[in-house]
C-alpha cells in the first residue's frame, strides 16, 4: 500500500484530504476521476471527480447502489468508523 499526494475536500464533512491510500496495489500515480474515496474524517464513501468542487463528489445513485451492495464496502467503512470511535 503506498500512500499518494491527492487533494479532496469531503462533500459530506469538508475536511480537506491531503493524501489517498489504496487498499490493494500500489502502481497508481493516484486517485483518479471515478475512484471512491473512503473519508478519514467521517468514514463515507465520496467519489474522486476533478470537475466537481474540491475535487470530489458524493456517489451519485448508481455508484451507491454499488456501494450499497458490496458487502466489503460497507465492512470498511464500519470498521474505520468504530477505530474512529475508539480513538476519540
Ligand atoms: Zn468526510
Amino acid at each position: 500500500m503506498k500512500t499518494r499526494a491527492s487533494t479532496n475536500v469531503c462533500p459530506y464533512c469538508a475536511t480537506e484530504q491531503d493524501s489517498a491510500s489504496c487498499l490493494s496495489g500500489d502502481s497508481s500515480p493516484g486517485p483518479k476521476s471515478g475512484d471512491m474515496l473512503l473519508c478519514a474524517a467521517c468514514s463515507r464513501w465520496i467519489v474522486r471527480d476533478t470537475a466537481a468542487p474540491g475535487n470530489a463528489r458524493r456517489p451519485n445513485a448508481a455508484e451507491q447502489r454499488r456501494l450499497d451492495s458490496d458487502p466489503f464496502a460497507a465492512l470498511v467503512s464500519e470498521q474505520w468508523r468504530k477505530i474512529k470511535e475508539g480513538r476519540s
